[in-house]
Parts: structure tokens; sequence; C-alpha cells
């Protein structure tokens, strides 16, 4: 039988009042979950053993089940079963402070990043992406999404406890980078969004912390701004040209560049963040210096920040990570003209675990 979530506040208030609880337990209840980071209701030891029982018997906190679990130093990787057994994936990264700043010898655990999937595969099939390559099964809940943060702050806690203040280590910034498209699933991002933000059975999260990486859907770009969504946007450009764009992301053909300025536009307009703009790096395909020039006059104007994305190699897919020459040069040009720039650093890109690497394995069996 599959449990309900407790986050369904309707069944769970139909819980509380078929058993007459006071409404404080189910605030409690709340409290255990996202201030205590427990997701198994025998650690919340704040209810009493009869109620933890009972919860058991009917709920489950994640409802997601660990198949496995790959950590280092830097990242941990856990891959998530659906209930209809279908895999997700999501990486934890630890930010470490700086060791120039660091006289001890163990670095300082500085700010946690949790990058979650929101769909199982992605229907965007792009050219370079594993995640395209699986083709897409569905849309994951709104819970499924929340799962993944409940799980990795349980994880967290379990790791590295609490911090100097007292307060426990937990997932600072949220990016919907994983596996799929966002904005695809887009009734239901908004609604793990609101957890996200939400103070009381919420995670307490800044909207500056949560950033949606998108591959420009127009339609729903604009929906972002209508329903004032505040999080960050990542916009996945790639190509500063209609051409190259369509080869790279075929099915967005749909969405010309012009149209995509328009919504931008609208979009710093209405929420005064400047956009985060993902360029990949392949060699001799994106890297070429007049691409670098095309890039500056298409985003000179603008709230922009690039980012440039090293290509992930991997053996299923025909295409080869630019060198480090050319990304050096390439950047340069971006920033003579104007632009900011930085180039994603190495915690995001090991093999099999960054991004466009998630599915790699289910790939290749
Ligand atoms: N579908 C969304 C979010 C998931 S992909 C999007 O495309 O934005 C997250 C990021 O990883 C995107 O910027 C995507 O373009 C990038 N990516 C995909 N495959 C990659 C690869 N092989 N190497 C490097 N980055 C890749
Ligand atoms: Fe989907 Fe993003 Fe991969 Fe494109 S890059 S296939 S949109 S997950």
């Amino acid at each position: 039988m599959i449990k309900t979530s407790i986050l369904d506040a309707g069944k769970l208030q139909a819980f509380a009042k078929e058993r007459k609880l006071q409404p404080f337990r189910i605030k409690q209840i709340y409290q255990e979950i996202f201030n205590n980071q427990n997701i198994d209701f025998s650690q919340m030891t704040t209810l009493s053993k009869d109620l933890r029982e009972d919860l058991d018997k009917h709920f489950s906190v994640v409802t997601l089940k660990v198949d496995k679990l790959l950590e280092d130093k830097t990242t941990t990787k856990i891959w998530f079963q659906t209930h209809d057994g279908y895999m997700i994936e999501a990486v934890i990264i630890f930010h470490r402070q700086d060791e120039k700043y660091n006289k001890n010898d163990e670095e300082k655990l500085n700010r946690i990043t949790l990058c979650i999937s929101s769909q199982v595969g992605c229907p965007m099939g792009c050219l370079f992406c594993v995640t395209g390559k699986l083709g897409f099964k569905r849309n994951l809940t709104r819970d499924e999404m929340v799962s993944q943060i409940l799980f990795a702050n349980n994880y967290i806690k379990q790791k590295f406890g609490k911090q100097e203040d007292g307060s426990l280590y937990s997932v600072r910034n949220v990016v919907f980078m994983g596996m799929g498209e966002p904005l695809l699933n887009y009734d239901n991002v908004k609604k793990a969004i609101e957890i996200m933000l939400r103070q009381e059975a919420g995670f307490s999260l800044s909207r500056r912390h949560i950033t949606i990486s998108t591959a420009w859907i127009i339609p729903w770009i604009k929906q972002l701004v209508k329903d004032e969504i505040p999080v960050k946007l990542a916009i996945s450009l790639h190509a500063p040209n209609q051409t190259l764009r369509d080869k790279l992301m075929p099915i967005a053909k749909a969405y010309p560049l012009d149209e995509l300025n328009k919504a931008l536009s609208e979009y710093v307009n209405a929420s005064d963040n400047r956009i985060f703009y993902e360029y990949i790096m392949i060699k001799n395909v994106t890297d070429k210096p007049e691409l670098a020039h095309q890039l500056v006059a298409l985003l000179r104007k603008k709230l922009a920040h690039v980012n440039l994305i090293p290509y992930n190699k991997n053996p299923a897919i025909d295409l080869v990570e630019s060198d480090a020459a050319s990304i050096q040069a390439f950047k340069k040009i971006l920033e003579d003209g104007g632009l900011t720039v930085t180039v994603r650093d190495s915690l995001w890109r090991k093999m099999k675990w960054a991004c466009g690497q998630l599915g790699y394995e289910k790939l290749i069996k």
C-alpha cells in the first residue's frame, strides 16, 4: 500500500480531526520535519510514541525510496526510485571555505546547494544532454520534488550536525538543474517553490537561493512574470543565434530568439533580478570567437551574467569539450564586451555526477 504524503494538508487535517488532536500537534509534526530535519516518525521525539506509530501507519515523509548513494568530500549523488519504479537523481554540493581564508586543516563547510530533478527524463532532446536521450516519462509531483530536499536535509544533519550558532546544517540553495525541464512541469514546480519559501511548514529559503534553469520555454517564462514567482532564472542559452540554437536544441524551434528577448525583458523589469545565461562550451561547435562577439551583441545592454559550462563528455554523445585556451579566449571577448562571466567550477563537473550527466548509468545499461 502506498502511504499518503504527510504534506497532504487535507489528509493530515482529517487524520487529526478523527483522533481529536489539538491543532498545535500538526504544527509540531511539521516542526519535526522542517526544523528538526527528521524523516522517520520514530525520530520525532516531541510527539508521543502512540502518535508516532499511528502516523507511521498512514503517512510517509519522503515519498521516494533511496536506491543508491555515492559520496565524496564535495559532492553526494543520490539515486531515488519513484513509487512507480522510475529512477531520478539529485546532487548535493558542499561548498567549502576557500583555503586561503582557512588556517585549520579541516576546510570549513560554507554553504550547501542541492540540485533537484523536476521530471523523469526530459522531452526536449537537446543534442548534448544525456537526460534528453532518455526521453520523457512523466512529471514529478510537488511532494517528489520536496522529498529530495527533505531527504538531503536529514542526510546533512546526520553527516554534519550543528553549525557554530547551534542551528542544523541544511540545504541553503536549491537549483532546478537535475533531470527534466522545470517549466514544462510548471504547476508542480510552482507549488514546490511555495514550500521552499514558506516559513511555517516549509524550508524558509530565501528567494535569491532558488534557481530555475530552463531551456527557454517562452510561454512559461511569461507565466513566471505573471505569477510573480520571485526566484532566480538561469536561461540555458547555449547559442547566440537561431540557426545554432535549432541545431543544439531542436525541439525549441517554436521559440524564436527575439521573442525570448522580449519575455526576458519583461522578467527583468518585473523582478529587477539579473538573469544568468548558461552557455555550453563544445569544441568547434559553440566556442568560436565569432559566436562570442554575437553573444556580446545579444546581451550587452541587459542585466546579464554569463556562466560558461565546459561540455561534460560521455560515451553516448559524439561531442568534445572545448580546450582551456579556447574557453579563456571566449571569456575574454565577453568581458571586453562588458559582460560579467564565470566559468563553471569543477565541483559541478565531475564525470557522471554533473549536469547533463544525470541518467548516464541508466543510458549505458
Ligand atoms: N532542463 C533545464 C534544467 C536541467 S539541465 C535546462 O536545460 O536548463 C541543467 C544544465 O545542464 C543546463 O544548462 C543544461 O544545458 C546543462 N547541460 C546539459 N547537458 C550538459 C553537458 N553534457 N555538459 C554540460 N552541461 C550540460
Ligand atoms: Fe532537457 Fe535541459 Fe537536458 Fe535539454 S539540457 S534535454 S532541456 S534536461
